[in-house]
């Protein structure tokens, strides 16, 4: 579980390994689930969050190096922006720059996207 373990993401139909927090503790509550009897697969909307020094980062969804990143709240001079990432006409992904709750809300356009 956690860093070191990949598995087959059912609804996107790919192999993953995710090293953040949240999949290490989420990862585990589906594994301890199953392992006591129940049949959940693991499908998660990837998320990660981080803080480099007073930037606060949140990334929802997935970032291909040929997606197309448009910034639809805020600014990048005022070091505060929102920006979704598309490929293949669809939303992947969602980065907040210093705006997290107003990434939080675009969340959702990465999960109807996906499926997840
Ligand atoms: C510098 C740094 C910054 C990070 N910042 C962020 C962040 O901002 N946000 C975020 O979401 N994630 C961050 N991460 C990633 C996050 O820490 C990991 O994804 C998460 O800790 C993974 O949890 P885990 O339980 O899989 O592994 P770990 O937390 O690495 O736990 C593995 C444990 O196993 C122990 N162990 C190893 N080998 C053995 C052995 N042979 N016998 C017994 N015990 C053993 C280790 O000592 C360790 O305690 C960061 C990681 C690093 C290194």
């Amino acid at each position: 579980m956690g860093d070191l373990a990949s598995w087959h993401h059912e609804q996107l139909d790919r192999r993953l390994r995710l090293e953040n927090r949240t999949n290490a503790v989420e990862q585990a509550q589906i594994v301890a689930a199953n392992l006591l009897g129940e049949d959940r697969p693991y499908l998660p909307l990837p998320y990660f969050w981080t803080d480099q020094y007073d930037t606060k980062i949140q990334a929802h969804g997935f970032f291909p190096p040929d997606a197309r990143a448009d910034v639809v709240e805020g600014d990048l001079e005022q070091n505060r922006f929102v920006a979704l990432y598309h490929r293949d006409g669809k939303v992947t992904g969602v980065l907040g720059w210093n705006m997290a709750k107003a990434a939080r809300l675009h969340r959702g356009r990465v999960a109807d996207a996906i499926g997840a």
